[in-house]
């Protein structure tokens, strides 16, 4: 595949109905490739079988048709770099993690969640420097006799270098991390098999050549790891723009779980066009909040009219 293309994704995790962040996110992504002759790829990241059932993906694919933002290969739409959901695609990560295993970074970690929180540098990573999991230093035949000993399986690490990581987002100014300090060691599969984001979101980017990923700021603190990752399992590095995040007029982030500004509450109040005229506004992509296509929205687009701050959203939505 050539490095050259402009491919975007939008990548949803189907454990809820979508809310007006998730659809925010969404538009921003179509924007960015519809905007620069791109291919556009949904993918669904249901990873975790405890939170993610397939009528959400299902609802997630009805609600971005109802939008009017469609997409070039994925889920639905089928393509050559499939499968496009990270259920189905548990041997490609096993792959990789065999690889990581043949370069010597990954270990086997027995902490239990407690101790993992413990040792946490709060909404950093998974470990802070002072708090190094001591799983890390076990020799073979300790790590030998915890797996005949513990009789539980253990998470598996990778263990990083403290090596800075530098960016320039494309919405939030340049962003460092030392690895090793402010992130530390991570988790790429769970002691219940599951494999984790970090390592899957990688390999699935990697693998589909994305070179434009838009997403929440709330993953910025991850990027970091996933250009170190994706580096290190010989993958081309991609471009990043991590938008703002709507915040309900409490303060609190729009969240799945409370089900707020659910696009079934938001399909009964607006048309689509209603719904992406008041977000353009709201994002700054608009003077006024009158009702747009998302066809409309294209030849103006640009990355410069993007607020970096996040949105108090005024109640009721949004203007
Ligand atoms: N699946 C993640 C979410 O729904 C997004 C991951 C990503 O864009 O890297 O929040």
């Amino acid at each position: 595949m050539s490095t050259e293309a402009v491919r975007g994704r939008f990548a949803p995790t189907p454990s809820g109905r979508m809310h007006l962040g998730n659809v925010l996110a969404a538009l921003l992504a179509w924007l960015d490739i519809r905007s620069a002759d791109g291919t556009l790829i949904l993918r669904m990241e249901d990873l975790d079988p405890d939170r993610c059932r397939e009528e959400y993906a299902a609802q997630i694919l009805r609600d971005l048709e109802w939008l009017g933002l469609d997409w070039d290969e994925g889920y639905g739409a089928g393509g050559p770099n499939g499968p496009y959901r990270q259920s189905r695609r548990k041997d490609l990560y096993m792959d990789y993690l065999r690889r990581l295993e043949s370069l010597g970074l990954l270990y086997p970690c027995w902490c239990t969640r407690s101790q993992r929180l413990a040792a946490c540098a709060p909404h950093k990573g998974d470990i802070s420097s002072d708090g190094a999991c001591p799983c890390r230093s076990f020799s073979q035949d300790q790590r030998r006799k915890k797996m005949a000993d513990q009789g539980r399986p253990p998470a598996w690490r990778v263990a990083v270098p403290a090596e800075t990581i530098s960016f320039t987002d494309g919405v939030q100014w340049p962003y460092s991390q030392q690895l090793e300090k402010d992130c530390g060691d991570f988790i790429v599969r769970r002691s219940d098999g599951v494999i984790a984001y970090q390592l899957a979101v990688t390999v699935d980017d990697g693998m589909m050549g994305i070179s434009h990923v838009v997403r929440g700021r709330d993953l910025l603190s991850s990027t970091p790891r996933q250009l170190w990752l994706s580096g290190t399992l010989g993958f081309s590095p991609a471009s990043f723009w991590h938008t703002p995040m709507l915040l309900a007029p409490d303060g609190r982030r729009l969240s799945k779980r409370d089900l707020d500004m659910d696009m079934e509450y938001l399909r009964r109040l607006f048309t689509p066009e209603d719904l992406l005229g008041r977000l353009s506004f709201l994002l700054g992509l608009r003077p006024d909040a009158s009702p747009v296509s998302p066809q409309e929205l294209v030849a103006s687009f640009s990355w410069d009219k993007i607020q970096k701050n996040d949105i108090v959203l005024r109640d009721p939505f949004p203007v």
